[in-house]
């Protein structure tokens, strides 16, 4: 039978992977309103508590008065407007490169960079558990694509000697779904002896890494000779939304005239630029949100490895407790929530089978108080989980 759905979504259901959307009625923050109840959150990726600031809403308020809310047509119609270029040359000095150059999203960010850059008869390396827009990226390009052991440089080593073209590594700065760092200076130090060029999403490391929130590329000082491509998102620690991608003036000129995902499609509202050009201030000036998160990742490694929890290797707010099976990690977010706490689990296909996860992540927003109640919670629900394996 054609199209059979519902026997799709049953065989879903069986396999404990159905996915449900909780529904927010509040804005994002530590305290929300899901499905009709007060819940502390740990599963935003609003890192450094910018999604609801003050400051970061009256820009966007201020934005909208003066520039209306629609984008109204493409970049290079009659889309392209100054706040646009104002966020594009602030990102630009933000991360040390020539250029930068605003996308509506991140997904489309790395679409738009991947297949501008390389097609058939090149070649385009990726981390194993890269996300899932730069695969999806990968494999529309037409390019070889190949994908390497997770932050392998010898796995990586073994594929560029086979490579043809031009070729392309592609590799998350922080891992999102295990909060991991790329190891860029050993995957650099390869891409370099075969003249091949690295690209890094850095989605989640801007913000919380790097002294002055710079990413990855600020943690290890690497330049755009190191990294030619540097992505980065805007809805995530800098709560807003879009994306951008920096590199040299050649690499910026190249996407303006190539990249399909960024010409045929609408800008994103210049209000949404005018808001993170307000975040990307916060975000680079106020040290303390760093200061502060670092000292709860601190705490709630100490704190899980007494419960005896199985932590991965993350020095990122990212701090997922691994379980493996899909059922018994929902089971545990389903005792969180019993006790008004949502932490989301996350399982396959998102994550490699058999390695569902409680996905913590920790935000600037969040106070000592309610990281030791998480950790409580935690030491009272885990035995019940851990006790049925
Ligand atoms: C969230 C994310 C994206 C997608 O960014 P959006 O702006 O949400 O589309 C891309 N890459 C990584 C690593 C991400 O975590």
């Amino acid at each position: 039978m054609p199209f059979d759905l519902a026997a799709r979504l049953a065989e879903r259901h069986a396999a404990h992977l159905y996915r449900q959307r909780p529904l927010l009625d509040s804005p994002q923050g530590p305290l929300v309103q899901v499905d009709g109840r007060q819940l502390l959150a740990f599963c935003s990726n609003d890192y450094l508590g910018l999604a609801n600031h003050p400051e970061v809403i009256r820009a966007m308020q201020q934005g909208a008065e003066k520039w209306g809310v629609g984008g109204g047509a493409s970049h290079l119609v009659i889309g392209h407007s100054t706040p646009h270029h104002e966020l594009e040359e602030a990102l630009a000095d933000f991360t040390g490169r020539p250029r930068a150059l605003l996308f509506s999203t991140g997904y489309m960010a790395n679409l738009a960079a991947v297949t501008a850059l390389v097609g058939q008869g090149d070649t385009v390396l990726e981390d194993r558990i890269n996300h899932a827009s730069l695969l999806d990226a990968g494999l529309l390009s037409g390019a070889r694509f190949s994908r390497y052991l997770h932050n392998d440089a010898v796995s990586l080593s073994n594929r560029l000697r086979k490579a043809e073209g031009n070729t392309l590594v592609v590799t998350d700065g922080v891992f999102s779904m295990d909060g991991d760092l790329a190891d860029l200076p050993a995957l650099c130090a390869e891409a370099r002896l075969k003249d091949a060029w690295v690209m890094v999403d850095d989605a989640h490391g801007f913000g919380p890494l790097g002294a002055t929130g710079g990413g990855i590329v600020e943690h290890f000082g690497l330049g755009v000779d190191e990294v030619q491509v540097l992505v980065g998102t805007l809805g995530k620690a800098f709560g807003t939304a879009g994306a951008f991608v920096a590199g040299s003036e050649a690499l910026i000129e190249t996407l303006i005239q190539f990249a399909r995902p960024y010409i045929y499609t609408t800008s994103q509202p210049p209000a949404v630029a005018c808001a993170t050009l307000k975040s990307l201030e916060l975000l680079r000036s106020e040290g303390w949100r760093r200061e502060h998160l670092n000292k709860l990742i601190a705490r709630f490694r100490q704190g899980a490895a007494e419960i005896g929890l199985n932590l991965m290797d993350s020095p990122t707010p990212i701090q997922p407790i691994l379980i493996g099976d899909s059922e018994r990690a929902l089971k545990l977010s389903a005792l969180l929530k019993e006790r008004g706490l949502l932490v989301g689990a996350i399982r396959p296909p998102t994550v490699p089978a058999g390695s569902a996860r409680l996905r913590v992540t920790l935000s600037a927003a969040h106070s000592e108080a309610q990281l030791e109640h998480l950790i409580e919670a935690l030491a009272e629900c885990w035995p019940q989980v851990a006790g049925d394996a």
